[in-house]
Formats: structure tokens, C-alpha cells, sequence
């Protein structure tokens, strides 16, 4: 059995990088960037004002108040463009170029204009520089904004706009096809008979596959037949560059995708992590390169580990620069128990408390398949492999269940 996270070092390894391609400015938010953002010009690019008011030479105003000469008017996109001299001011607006020999904006509130707008009334002296944002002062023509395999926020997007990004080079969406095993599943739209249950894991791994970035598609229910199977991930390599499974990776009499997985040439890199929940956990290559994430029936154990492994493996498609679930520190509000050979990731509600550390609160669940339970999870609490009892009070690592 390997660990965690040599498990998650193997997905790495083994996921290449899809190639990028270009989308438009306004379909970029979300994705990874397959290309450094260089700024091609100076922000700003011109001394900007930052109120509305009037520029003026500091020195001028040390005696306010003080009455000056209104010269002209600078206007947000028509600057004006001559050079202010001693005892004159220029009437500005926010986001205006700032004129020549103006080093000062004493904002309007306190100003008086008189005279019909001929002469302004300084109140209050103002000094040198203020309300004044320098030429180049957020960044210069040429400097690196953003670095490859960063994810682009909306905040992002402005950057993108103001450096003339019309289209961005971002990393191709990767396309998962979610398969279940199991032959006492039905379809959501089906009231299940006797020893019957509704399929819940596609949506759940379809749901997590999007939020992740993919183009998700649901496959037909796969039973437990193996020659069903065999045909059902046959078909899904074809058009996809991922495939999830859940279900049939145990040690059960009906368990077949391994075997499947085997005699369709695929190469299986792992199918035993030391996980709780989530050890059978397999993850394979087709021969036409398709990854494979075989994930255990359960649906906790599903949501486990598709988000340790097949999420990293599908940011990492992308070009994320850190494709795998952060680990955070947080105060364990109720002991926990752990297990002798596994590591363990148990669901639990994460929230920052009024001291300001983040505080994780265990569930209490009835086990891996407790996916009602489950559903108030919002993160995950590490418990090492070897520990017996983490006691409340204790700091633990978490992630955050994507969401
Ligand atoms: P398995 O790994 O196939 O032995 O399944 C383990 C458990 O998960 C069994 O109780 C299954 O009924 C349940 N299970 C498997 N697949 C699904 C699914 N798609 N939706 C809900 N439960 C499932
Ligand atoms: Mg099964």
C-alpha cells in the first residue's frame, strides 16, 4: 500500500499537461493561464488624479486660503495639456491626466470658486503630492502581472483587460466521462425496487468534475457485467481524456473494473492507498492514453478521494500551478480517532473562530456510505496513520471540500 501522498506525487507524475488554447477575454474567468501576463504599458500611464478638485502647485497653497487663477479644465480621457505655472490652478476630474507643472490636487470640498469660475479659493493648503497617483506607479510597461498556471479571479480579469488580453492562452478543459458499477443501481429518475438504490456517485463526482474545471459527461449505468463494462469505458476513452469509475474496486466476488482495466491493456500505477475512507482506490492509463480513476462505491469515500486524486490529476491537465487540495491548520473541536496503517480524512465543518484560527468540527457520521451526513461536510480533517486519538484542542490539517 503506498500513502497519501506518494498517491497524489504517482497522479502528478503520470497526468500530462492538455494543450492550451485561446477563448475569448470574457470566457477566461476560472481558467488556468497557459501564458505569463506581461504588462504592455505603464499603469497608469500618465500622472492620474485621483479626486475631483483642482491641480495646483503645493507651494501654493502653504498660505491658504489662497486664490488662484482657474487656467483651464482636465477632463478623464481630454487631459490639459499646457503647463501650469505659479498662482494658477486647472479644474480636475478623477481619473484625469494630471498637467505639467501641477505637483498638487486639492479635492473640491475644499475649494470655493469665484468670480463666475475664474478664480478658485483654496481652503486648506495642500501637500506636495497628495491625491495624486504617479505615471507607472502600479506597474511598468514590460513587468510580469500574472504567472503561468495561475487560476484567473475576477480581479484577474481586469488586469487582463487593461493589458489588451482580448483572448488569453489558458490550459484546454479537460473531458472526464463518470461511469457507475453496480448492479443494484437505478437511475435517478427510477423509484428503486427491492435491494435497490439510486445511483448518487455520478452526480456527485460530475458535480466535483465540473467545479474542477471539466467538461463532464454522464455515462449509461454499467451494472456489474464485466463485458458491459468493458464496452462502457471502451466507449468513454474515446471522447474523453478522463474516466471516473466508482464502485466494483473491492475485493467482492462482483468487483470487475480492475480486471477490466487489465485486460484493455490498461497500465494500473496504484490500487491500494493507505486512506480511510477510500483504499481501493485505483488509478490507471488506457494504452491511448486516457487516465483512469477507479474510485471505491462508497459515496463518502468518493467524494475522499476523487477530490485527493482525480481533481489534482484534472487541475494539473490544466497547467495549475498547484493542482493539489491545500492543507490548512486548524484546532480540533472534538477528539477523533484515527487508524493503525491508514491516514485518515474525516469530513467535518471548518470555520474560523472568533480568535481568528481556523477551528474543524468533526462529523459524526455513520461511516462511508453516509452520504446525508456528508452533505454538511466542508472540509476534510487528517488524521497521520499510527495515531490512536487526536484529542480536542489538538491542531490537525484540513482541505476544504470544493464547493
Ligand atoms: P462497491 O465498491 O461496488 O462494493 O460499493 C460499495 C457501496 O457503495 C455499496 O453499498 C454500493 O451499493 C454503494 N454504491 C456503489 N456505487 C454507488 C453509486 N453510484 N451511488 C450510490 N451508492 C453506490
Ligand atoms: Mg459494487
Amino acid at each position: 500500500m503506498i500513502t497519501v501522498t506518494e498517491a497524489i506525487q504517482i497522479v502528478k507524475q503520470q497526468t500530462p499537461t492538455l494543450s492550451p488554447e485561446l477563448v475569448k477575454l470574457e470566457d477566461a474567468l476560472d481558467r488556468f493561464l497557459a501564458e505569463a501576463v506581461i504588462a504592455d504599458s505603464d499603469l497608469p500611464p500618465f500622472d492620474r488624479s485621483q479626486m475631483d478638485g483642482y491641480a495646483v502647485r503645493a507651494a501654493d497653497t502653504h498660505d491658504a486660503p489662497v486664490r488662484l487663477l482657474i487656467v483651464g479644465e482636465s477632463v478623464a480621457g481630454a487631459g490639459w495639456h499646457y503647463e501650469l505655472l505659479a498662482g494658477q490652478a486647472v479644474r480636475i476630474m478623477t481619473g484625469a491626466p494630471v498637467p505639467k507643472g501641477a505637483d498638487s490636487v486639492q479635492q473640491v470640498e475644499l475649494t470655493r470658486e469665484l468670480n463666475e469660475g475664474a478664480t478658485v479659493e483654496i481652503l486648506r493648503s495642500a501637500d506636495l503630492g497628495k491625491s495624486i497617483v504617479g505615471r507607472s506607479s502600479e506597474i511598468r510597461a514590460g513587468e510580469m502581472v500574472l504567472r503561468e498556471g495561475e487560476r484567473i479571479n475576477a480581479a484577474m480579469m481586469a488586469l487582463l483587460a487593461s493589458f489588451g488580453y482580448a483572448q488569453v492562452s489558458v490550459g484546454r478543459e479537460p473531458r472526464v466521462a463518470v461511469l457507475a458499477t453496480g448492479s443494484e443501481l437505478v437511475s435517478v429518475d427510477r423509484r428503486p425496487g427491492q435491494d435497490q438504490i439510486r445511483d448518487s456517485n455520478n452526480y456527485s463526482i460530475g458535480a466535483y468534475a465540473a467545479l474542477a474545471g471539466a467538461i463532464v459527461e454522464l455515462m449509461p449505468l454499467a451494472g456489474d457485467d464485466p463485458g458491459l463494462l468493458k464496452r462502457q469505458i471502451t466507449a468513454a476513452a474515446e471522447r474523453s481524456d478522463v474516466v471516473v469509475t466508482s464502485g466494483g474496486v473491492s475485493m467482492g466476488v462482483y468487483d470487475f473494473t480492475k480486471t477490466v482495466l487489465k485486460e484493455l491493456g490498461g497500465e494500473i500505477f496504484f490500487e491500494r492507498v493507505a486512506l480511510r475512507p477510500g483504499k481501493p482506490t485505483v488509478f490507471a492509463r488506457l494504452p491511448n492514453g486516457v487516465l483512469v480513476f477507479g474510485l471505491p462505491g462508497n459515496p463518502v469515500s468518493v467524494s475522499v478521494t476523487f477530490n485527493l486524486f482525480a481533481r489534482t490529476s484534472l487541475l494539473a491537465m490544466q497547467g495549475a500551478q498547484e493542482p493539489a487540495l491545500e492543507q490548512e491548520i486548524a484546532i480540533l473541536e472534538r477528539s477523533v480517532k484515527g487508524a493503525v496503517d491508514r491516514e485518515s480524512y474525516l469530513p467535518g465543518q471548518i470555520r474560523t473562530g472568533e480568535a481568528g484560527h481556523l477551528l474543524a468540527q468533526p462529523l459524526k457520521w455513520g461511516g462511508s456510505s453516509d452520504l446525508v451526513a456528508f452533505a454538511r461536510a466542508t472540509g476534510l480533517i487528517r488524521v497521520p496513520a499510527g495515531v490512536a486519538t487526536v484529542e480536542i484542542g489538538s491542531t490537525v490539517r484540513v482541505v476544504r471540500l470544493p464547493s
